[in-house]
């Protein structure tokens, strides 16, 4: 038996790295020989134990890429081993309602490679060979592994009601706030505001052009002033904190939009008031849709500025010094591993 090696989940803020059996591929599926695994909040979220579905003894990792190392697919494929690839990790059950009217990304029992089933934390992993997205030959694999952030931004922006000249805030300026304020600017906002409380990232923002403001340090003066005393077209929530959950509709202008782009853990206080007497919309965004991976993959071949969201490398071995460095908030943007 062929082994490998990985990190294997085992609970609470337990991770190992140890030696596994290499996936053995069943007729449909393709091995990958993972290149680069990015870290998301969402395994962070299962490594400290509150992910509601992720079961341990687990292999994270949802973002990799890599090259096609084995296929057990007819021989005049698409698919071909040496195609450098990555996934749409996205399992829909296919015959619930959702699955049935066109919106499988919101599948009523939707799971994830890497979350329900083991994923690229690892030197190979194995899917169906329907989640294969080949990577454009000019996408370096390292920064091709922010494709499934970016089609979180990509799906955030296009379910949106941004038009182009449109003002926007942006609260968190995490790795998914810094994505949909690029995301933004790259679909024609005028001006992007980025409310974040961590400096670092606030200095990141900066350099990446964007206006930048303290969450913490009362932004709604300087962003009610900024544009001309109406607030902005659209907020795109990316803190999931309750403060910016209550801030949101401060900024936002009388008719504007918020939309929610994190992942809330708990319920959160929203100031209603604010959104019948102003005729706000609230909308909620989640994952993405094959369109969106197909905007993604453009983007970032246009947009190179990207790779400045990758702020850490760490070979697997590694992989807990990864997760606490993601966990102390603001020292860190995008974590890749390098298996
Ligand atoms: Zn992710
Ligand atoms: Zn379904």
């Amino acid at each position: 038996m062929k082994t490998m090696q990985a990190i294997v989940w085992q609970g609470k803020e337990q991770l190992n790295f140890q030696e596994v059996p290499r996936p053995v591929l069943n007729c449909g599926e393709v091995l990958i020989k993972v290149h680069y695994a990015g870290i998301c909040g969402s395994d962070l979220g299962i490594y400290l134990g509150k992910h509601p579905r992720a079961k341990a003894p687990l292999i994270m990792g949802h973002e990799f890429t890599g090259e096609v190392a084995e296929t057990c697919l007819p021989p005049d494929s698409t698919i071909q081993v040496g195609d450098k690839v990555t996934v749409n990790p996205l399992i829909s059950c296919g015959h619930c309602q959702p699955c049935r009217t066109g919106n499988a990304h919101v599948c009523r029992s939707l799971a994830l490679v890497g979350i329900d089933i083991d994923g690229g934390f690892a030197e190979y992993v194995k899917v169906d060979a329907a989640k294969i997205v080949k990577i454009p030959v000019n996408l370096p694999l390292d920064l091709a592994c922010l494709v499934e952030p970016v089609a979180v931004t990509a799906h955030a922006i296009r379910k949106s009601a941004l038009k182009a000249g449109d003002t926007v805030a942006v609260l968190g300026g995490g790795p998914i706030g810094l994505l949909t304020a690029i995301t933004a600017r790259f679909a024609g906002a005028s001006e992007v505001i980025v409310c974040e409380i961590s400096e670092s990232r606030r200095e990141l923002a900066k350099n990446l052009g964007f206006k930048v403001l303290d969450s913490a340090n009362n932004p709604e003066g300087e962003i009610i002033k900024l544009t001309g005393g109406n607030g902005v077209d659209i907020v795109y929530e990316a803190a999931g904190a309750p403060a910016t959950a209550l801030l949101a509709t401060r900024l936002v202008k009388i008719t504007g939009q918020i939309v929610v782009v994190s992942v809330f853990k708990e319920p959160s206080k929203i100031d209603l008031r604010a959104v019948n007497f102003n005729e706000l919309s609230i909308i909620g965004v989640r994952v993405y849709e094959p369109r969106d991976y197909e905007v993604a993959l453009h983007m970032l071949q246009q947009r190179k500025e990207i790779e400045q969201v990758i702020s850490h490398r760490f070979p697997l071995e590694k992989a807990q010094d990864g997760f606490e460095l993601m966990l102390s908030t603001g020292n860190s943007m995008k974590i890749l591993f390098t298996p």
